[in-house]
């Protein structure tokens, strides 16, 4: 069955802060034509497409460069496109980090439901992943393995015993992304948040936009958990999102084990360079 590109029927503008810079960030979505992919269009209007090949950092987000630009934290858009079933997509972006909005990718994916998605008359491409692909280190590993669909075999194993050990499996096909891992938050220790703040990391850091663990092992917000495992529903999350830097939507199964946005750049670098 030939699927289609997608795209959004109409722009739409956002507003919020980054989670690192802690500055205002301004973004507008834009309907682009097939074959686009998912574009960044920053002051310079030189583009910066959100590929594997433009990843700059990956250590506590996902930064994307061109030769003059950055744009950080750009995991949970992309993760709210690929969830939502979109290929090509402008966006215009004022700030050096997408806004964190709530922590998770849910108000991405409501104004994507709100502004409509329509279909373009191009097919979509994909990776077919015809042959294990993997990438380890010590205990933890990021893989690829051939499965007639697009799946997602997501784990965490946090000594904290209030994450403790988790698991998710998610299927694209089958799931609910948007009910099942957009509402997700992001999550963080207050033991480390004075160190983030030295490195002028998590500037824009709330309970607003985070799941918080306190020292004597609990959950700060006071609403508590969204979601059943909401942990590890973000880092797949995360991981879809990540995934998404392939420039393609994959056939087969990811498979992982505490890995973090570094590990799920390694493999899909691997990914890029064996298929
Ligand atoms: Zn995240």
């Amino acid at each position: 069955m030939k699927i289609l590109q997608k795209t959004i029927k109409q722009k739409f503008f956002l507003k919020g802060y980054g989670v690192h810079s802690g500055l205002e960030s301004n973004i507008i979505l834009y309907p682009a034509p097939p074959n686009s992919g998912v574009v960044f269009l920053k002051k310079s209007d030189i583009p910066i497409k959100a590929h594997i090949n433009n990843v700059y950092k990956t250590n506590f987000c996902t930064g994307l460069k061109n030769k003059t630009e950055t744009i950080d934290t750009v995991e949970h858009l992309l993760s709210a496109i690929c969830g939502c079933d979109i290929d090509n997509l402008f966006i215009y972006v004022d700030a050096n980090e997408l806004p964190i909005l709530d922590g998770s990718a849910n108000i991405f994916v409501q104004e994507f439901i709100k502004t409509g998605i329509i279909e373009q008359n191009f097919e979509r491409k994909y990776f077919v992943i015809n042959k294990h692909i993997r990438v380890e280190e010590g205990n933890k590993f990021a893989e690829f393995v051939p499965y007639d669909g697009t799946c997602y075999d997501v784990s965490i194993e946090f000594k904290n015993s209030i994450i403790g050990q988790q698991n998710i499996l998610f299927d694209m096909n089958k799931n609910n992304y948007a009910k099942e891992v957009a509402i997700a938050r992001t999550f963080g220790f207050i033991e480390n948040i004075e160190q983030l703040w030295a490195n002028n990391m998590a500037l824009g850091a709330s309970l607003k936009n985070s799941i918080v663990i306190g020292t004597a092992n609990e959950i700060i917000n006071k609403e508590g958990m969204l979601i059943e495992n909401e942990f590890v529903r973000h880092k797949l999350l995360d991981v879809i999102g990540d995934t998404f830097l392939a420039g393609k939507r994959f056939i087969g199964k990811f498979r992982s084990h505490c890995s973090g946005h570094d590990l799920n750049f390694k493999l899909v670098e691997k990914l890029i360079k064996t298929i």
